[in-house]
């Protein structure tokens, strides 16, 4: 019964993506490839004082990498950035099974957690999440970090 509460609030994200597109002006700008499935994902969040304003996203790929970063955006607006940071590292924890993960108040984002027992899948579910870390990383460094890149500057996560 609860997996397919889950899979509907998967599916409804991945059929009516929220806040698709590219946020306007943008101060931050993330894009996250999983090559093992052919998920694609661009973040851009606009921040004023600390604040996440806005947040969109744009790219295609399978259901659940869509559908996560859907939630994503939907999660971070009005946010401060330290507090996107640990919202990233919980997912994370709970994407990968960690037993301590605390998910009560992670909202549609707890849809995911089934995701668990497809090891292969749980690439896709965190992609946004890792490409949502990166991003600010890079904000508040002004430096790109060590991950492997594209021409394009996209980042490509293959190794959690
Ligand atoms: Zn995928």
């Amino acid at each position: 019964m609860l997996d397919d509460l889950y899979k509907e609030i998967i599916l409804d994200h991945y059929k009516s993506p929220r806040n698709r597109g590219e946020a306007p002006g943008y101060d931050i700008k993330a894009r996250g490839l999983n090559p093992l499935c052919g998920d694609d994902i661009e973040l851009t969040l606009t921040v004023e004082d600390g604040i996440i304003k806005e947040a969109r996203f744009a790219g295609h790929g399978c259901s659940i990498s869509q559908a996560s970063a859907s939630m994503l955006t939907e999660e971070l607006e009005g946010r401060s950035v330290a507090d996107a940071v640990g919202l990233a590292d919980r997912v994370r924890e709970m994407l990968k099974g960690g037993d301590e993960a605390d998910a009560d108040d992670l909202g549609d984002i707890e849809a995911l957690r089934g995701v668990q027992k497809f090891p292969v899948r749980i690439k896709c579910a965190t992609l946004a999440w890792n490409a949502l870390k990166l991003g600010i990383q890079e904000h508040e460094n002004g430096s790109a970090g060590s991950m492997d890149r594209t021409e394009s500057g996209a980042a490509i996560f293959t190794d959690e």
